[in-house]
């Protein structure tokens, strides 16, 4: 799978549009300390679902916006699009590439785009399950991560073999499925009280 793009406006301390190409081969991002290394892997991880700030260094999602700085006035929202390559067919959709836009205002509002329709965060969670990357993948790994993923219980590292196993859609299908079928169990009880008052 290869990441082609990343974009992004008003994320972290990246106010202006930036346009970040990833050709084919490694990729090395460079720069002194606190230029914004991180906050690349930050915008990457966010666009794919991400919802734990403390996963983003955060404090609240707020936090991912330009805050401003003395020269610069903070920004209302933040923006980033993944562009990743789809010739594979990796990802269940009809398009030889997948963009991925999350879009955040200060007001808390969040928007979804998977190729430039809205969509809701479950799809885009849906969509990248079972590849290793999005909200539960392996594919980043943080500082200091390696020694979580060590010392953490046998089954949440189960969770990791799953995804890469490519089992977890069918989990949380099953798990949606038994969902269904326990509201359904349940209306078809309150339909026959009703009936049985009527009778
Ligand atoms: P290191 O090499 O030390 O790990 P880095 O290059 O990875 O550093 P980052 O952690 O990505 O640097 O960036 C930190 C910088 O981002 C800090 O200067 C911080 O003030 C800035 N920053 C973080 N969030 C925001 C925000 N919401 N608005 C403006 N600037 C921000």
């Amino acid at each position: 799978m290869i990441l082609k793009n990343i974009e992004m406006q008003g994320f972290k301390s990246f106010a202006d549009k930036i346009y970040l190409d990833f050709n084919s081969g490694i990729t090395a991002i460079v720069g002194p300390n606190g230029s914004g290394k991180s906050n690349i892997s930050d915008a990457i991880r966010w666009v794919m679902g991400e919802q734990s700030i403390k996963s983003l260094r955060g404090s609240k999602m707020e936090d991912v916006i330009f805050s401003g700085t003395e020269k610069r006035k903070a920004l209302g929202f933040a923006e980033v699009t993944l562009t990743l390559d789809n010739s594979s067919g990796i990802f269940d959709i009809d398009f030889p590439d997948l963009q991925v836009t999350r879009r955040i205002y200060r007001s808390g509002e969040s928007e979804y785009y998977i190729n430039k329709t809205t969509c809701r965060l479950k799809d885009i969670h849906e969509l990248f399950m079972d590849t290793g990357l999005g909200r539960d993948g392996y594919s980043i790994i943080g500082q200091g991560q390696i020694d979580n993923i060590l010392s953490t219980k046998s089954e949440d590292r189960r969770q990791i073999f799953e995804e890469a196993s490519g089992i977890s859609k069918y989990k949380y299908r099953k798990n949606e499925a038994e969902k269904k079928l326990s509201q359904t169990t349940e209306n078809l009880t309150r339909v026959k009280d009703i009936l049985s008052e009527l009778e």
